[in-house]
């Protein structure tokens, strides 16, 4: 592979030190995926799905990367491993949360991948943080910009940015 692709990635943690993990993983990032091109403000919001666990902090990554899809996939949850996270339940706490929202223009359906995100359209908190470093970045399956993404999104949970240390 010697042309890189754009990917845009959203981490996300709501155990533990948040900030400190979401600094250590991008660096992790840094060094496995690729160079990160840009990356937006922290947001706060209470977690999605199961309301009952302490909220998220939330960052969108746009990384230039040398990897296929799948091996950039591997590197994400390498780089949940490196933060000690656990599996313990679906949509639970997590040290680190690391999803692929878009790789380009690809689209993928493969048991263990699908980009984009399928959730991406209904999640506030990864379109906000996304809208701050790629307004402009069409979603390839339904043909909108994040930004359209975000006007139409019906997710009623705010997504504050974080003025926290
Ligand atoms: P979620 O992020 O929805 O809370 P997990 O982080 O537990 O779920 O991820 C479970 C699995 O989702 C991963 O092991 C991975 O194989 C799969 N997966 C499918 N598509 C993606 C994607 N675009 N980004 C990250 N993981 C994905
Ligand atoms: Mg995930």
């Amino acid at each position: 592979m010697s042309i890189p692709v754009t990917a845009y990635l959203l981490l996300g943690s709501n155990l533990g030190d948040r900030t400190a993990l979401l600094r250590t993983a991008r660096a992790h990032l840094a060094a496995v995926a690729g160079e990160i091109m840009a990356a937006s403000a922290l947001y706060e919001t209470a977690a999605w799905g199961r309301e009952d666990q302490p909220a998220f902090l939330n960052q969108a990554l746009a990384v230039r990367t040398f990897l296929t899809a799948e091996e950039l996939l591997g590197q994400c949850l390498a780089t949940e491993q490196a933060a000690g996270r656990e599996r313990l339940e679906r949509w639970g706490s997590r040290t680190l949360d690391v999803d692929i929202l878009l790789y380009g223009p690809a689209l993928i359906d493969q048991p263990s991948l699908t980009v984009p995100h399928p959730r991406l359209a209904e999640r506030r908190f990864a379109l906000v943080p996304l809208a701050e470093i790629g307004p402009e970045v069409r979603h390839p399956r339904l043909g909108l910009s994040v930004t359209e993404l975000l006007a139409r999104c019906p997710d009623p949970l705010p997504v504050r940015p974080w003025l926290g240390n």
